[in-house]
């Protein structure tokens, strides 16, 4: 049998291009990344042979042994965990099976940062090997396999397949020949603090051999999780937390518990500091893994954690499950669903009294989940009252508020909670929507969240106070009204039977309104009818094609409404039929609605100009 040359896959070519020609601040990641694959290989086999023994033998320690050649300038990394078989070997290392990957290329391409910090992320950690590399030979051993084969490239377009004599009897051995620019890592001193570093959570020995075959265990070797808190450093969490998300920052929150009585288990669980990429990918899943006894099952149970929380990292330990289950089984394990109430129970705890301890804190959170999490108020009825009091908004007088104290801090006569969405905070300030609210100083929730138009529909009221849109139908402003004098009213009246008239295949319904200030009008969804953001969103989209016919609100008190009166009334103006379109059309544009006859509009702006100079 002779070697066979096969190509990577083109992205994987492209992401060896990235990893060998960009400059990356963090070279040693290739460590913590090839020492992480060697323990999760060795996790494998672990829970493989809970139902077939005689894939451990004889070889039962399960650990990763690293050596070094000052001379060679080569490292080896070498466990006995599952090992490869020739395709495992030609699809894991040949091309990248997960989703996401041209998003990462893209991103990489167009992003300044450290692109080292993505590599974790992204699930293409052992590439990161050629960093440092000028060739890598793999060479693997199926458990419950005789044949053993040598995966061979320097990082360029190929790389052969051979069978060979030279692997473990079982597991993987990866040496690595480093690149002149990188041969430091031969130094003991230098190499042995970063393996400790990243090794130290691991649940198995890592081993040092120096060049007379002498072993010497580098890190402690005992599960993170399991251990007492107040024996494990805040750089430790820090360190494992990277190690399992590949995220780079530094958790937002640590929770580590220990559940006993009728449920024992452990959590470990990370929320981290900053989102990452997948985060509203349709395929993601939660990311929490699954072990019992520490002994690693799954990261794939659903069941597990409400999808709402998928931005979490971390780990459960139970103590009841039983050991040799298939995932299959375990996925309809009441006590799966038990853990799962509680789990999410604490996490709600925890972040009710951070969101009350350290609002500033909590709102760095908000900002980077808050939208995953609402989520969970249409599809975790259980939770939702927790959910709703947990949420933030930005309102016109205060940047961050919740709806306690909205409800709170409203006027008596106030009857509902005001909220205006659409695409951003700061068109929002402006629209005229909110003219008269701010007049009678009532303050309104400024929705940017798209979220937010499918949960307050089903949510309704909070503390008894419903909600309302106030760009929909009457908004029932405390108010006192003045007696209006009858003359004006028919003026007024006239206008509204002049405009219905002239714009009648444009809208639905002229009415005077109440919401105004500033502005001569505006338009407003009728009561029981799409509402304009929602619609324009749907639309964007392409879910939507028909449009929604409005109800044009006028300011009775503006002046060019009172001028439009007296015209009317006169019969004067030779123009004021182009009025009318004007004054509609000026109040969609600013809705961010499309204007129905852009030719006419302009003509009528144009004579409009003219007319200003003369
Ligand atoms: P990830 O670890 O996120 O899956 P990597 O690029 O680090 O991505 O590794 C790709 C795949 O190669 C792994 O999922 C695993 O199946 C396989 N692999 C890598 N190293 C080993 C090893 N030492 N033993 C067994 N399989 C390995
Ligand atoms: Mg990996």
């Amino acid at each position: 049998m002779t070697t066979e040359n096969l190509s990577f896959q083109a992205e994987v070519g492209k992401i060896l291009q990235l990893v060998t020609h960009s400059l990356y601040k963090d070279k040693q990641i290739f460590l913590r990344e090839l020492i992480s694959n060697a323990s999760d290989a060795c996790d494998k086999l672990r829970y493989a042979a809970l139902t077939e023994k005689t894939l451990l033998e004889a070889d039962t320690e399960l650990n990763v042994t690293i050596s070094m050649n000052k001379d060679t300038q080569q490292i080896t990394i070498q466990d006995n965990g599952i090992g490869m078989s020739k395709k495992e070997l030609t699809d894991n290392l040949g091309t990248i099976a997960r989703s996401g990957t041209a998003n990462f290329l893209d991103k990489i391409a167009t992003q300044e940062a450290d692109s080292s910090k993505l590599i974790g992320q992204f699930g293409v950690g052992f590439y990161s090997v050629f960093m440092v590399a000028s060739k890598v030979d793999v060479y693997s051993t199926k458990a419950g396999s005789k044949t053993s084969w040598l995966w061979s490239s320097t990082g360029s377009e190929k790389f052969s397949l051979t069978p060979t004599k030279l692997a473990p009897a079982r597991g993987t051995k990866i040496i690595i020949d480093l690149k002149n620019e990188s041969k430091e890592y031969t130094d003991i001193s230098k190499l042995k603090p970063i393996i400790k570093k990243y090794s130290d959570h691991l649940n198995l020995p890592i081993y040092f051999e120096s060049s007379n075959d002498e072993k010497e265990q580098v890190n402690s070797g005992m599960a993170l999780w399991a251990r007492q808190k107040k024996d494990i450093t805040q750089e430790q969490y820090k360190e494992f937390y990277q190690n399992i998300s590949g995220q780079f920052d530094e958790p937002w929150q640590v929770i580590h518990f220990q559940a006993e009585g009728q449920l024992s288990y452990i959590g470990l669980i990370f929320i981290p500091a900053s989102p990452a990429y997948d985060l509203f990918m349709p395929e993601i899943k939660n990311k929490l893994k699954l072990h019992v006894r520490r002994v690693y099952i799954t990261d794939d149970i659903e069941e597990l954690i409400p999808n709402y929380f998928r931005f979490l990292h971390g780990i459960i330990d139970s103590e009841d499950l039983p050991l040799n289950v298939s995932r299959e089984t375990l996925q309809f394990n009441p006590m799966i669903s038990r853990i799962n109430k509680r789990i999410v129970n604490q996490l709600f705890k925890e972040l009710a009294k951070i969101a009350e301890k350290e609002p500033e804190k909590y709102i760095l959170f908000w900002n980077n989940f808050g939208s995953v999490i609402k989520e969970g108020i249409y599809t975790d009825p259980d939770q939702r009252e927790k959910i709703v009091k947990l949420s933030r908004f930005t309102s016109l007088k205060k940047e961050s508020i919740s709806l306690e104290e909205y409800t709170l801090k409203m006027p008596k006569k106030q009857k509902y909670i005001y909220y205006l969405s659409g695409q951003n905070i700061a068109e929002l300030k402006n629209s005229p929507h909110l003219e008269s609210l701010k007049e009678k100083k009532i303050d309104v929730l400024l929705l940017t969240d798209p979220v937010d138009e499918v949960w307050i529909p089903i949510v309704n009221n909070f503390n008894e106070f419903e909600f309302k849109s106030v760009t929909h139908g009457d908004l029932e402003l405390p108010s006192k009204n003045k007696a209006e004098k009858s003359d004006e009213k028919n003026d007024i009246d006239a206008l509204i039977v002049w405009l219905k008239e002239k714009l009648s295949t444009e809208i639905k319904d002229v009415r005077i309104s109440k919401r105004l200030a500033d502005s001569p009008a505006c338009i407003i969804s009728d009561d029981g009818d799409l509402d304009i953001n929602i619609a324009n969103m749907l639309r964007e989209r392409g879910q939507l094609n028909e449009d929604f016919k409005r109800v044009l609100e006028i300011n009775p008190n503006h002046q060019l409404i009172l001028k439009m009166q007296k015209s009317i009334k006169n019969k004067k103006s030779k123009n004021i039929d182009d009025l009318a379109f004007l004054l509609l059309d000026q109040a969609k544009l600013i809705e961010g609605e499309k204007v129905s006859d852009l030719g006419n509009f302009s003509k009528r702006i144009v004579q409009l100009m003219q007319d200003y100079i003369e």
